[in-house]
């Protein structure tokens, strides 16, 4: 299955090696977990307006310019996995599986991420102040 279009459209801002590891993830996860269908992109690049409101609504804690979001092309995605509906955002389980996948396959490909459920990379998603379960970024 292929990403939808929304998502293809965003990964035209973002690094390369990062577009790489998602196009592998969507691919991988679903014949990992048979009851996911893949993932969507639901944020490459933030421009400067983009990244204050993401700020204002406390889904980031990095103000415009200083975000990976905020390079181009982007070195950070925000990723859901699918289906997804509301509710479960709150399904943290999930998310931390994704993390922890993602991470993995990048690994194995040669792309080093941290995610934002562990930004320090040891390993445990609780001693972080502040979680981004959807956030992925390039390392160095
Ligand atoms: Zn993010």
């Amino acid at each position: 299955m292929n990403l939808d279009k929304a998502s293809e459209a965003k990964l035209r801002e973002v690094h390369s090696g990062l577009v790489r590891l998602v196009r592998e993830v969507h691919e991988r996860w679903p014949k990992a977990y048979p009851k996911e269908t893949g993932v969507r992109v639901t944020c490459g690049f933030r421009g400067q307006t983009e990244q204050n409101d993401a700020v204002k609504r406390g889904a980031s804690k990095t103000p415009w310019p200083r975000s990976k979001h905020n390079r181009k092309p982007a070195m950070a995605v925000d990723l859901l996995p699918i289906p997804f509906v509301q509710k479960d955002w709150k399904d943290i389980p999930r998310f931390e599986r994704l993390g922890r996948f993602v991470v993995d396959v990048g690994k194995e490909i040669g792309v080093a991420v941290r995610w934002g459920g562990d930004w320090d990379r040891d390993g445990d998603t609780k001693d972080e102040k502040f979680r981004d379960l959807p956030h992925f970024e390039l390392v160095g």
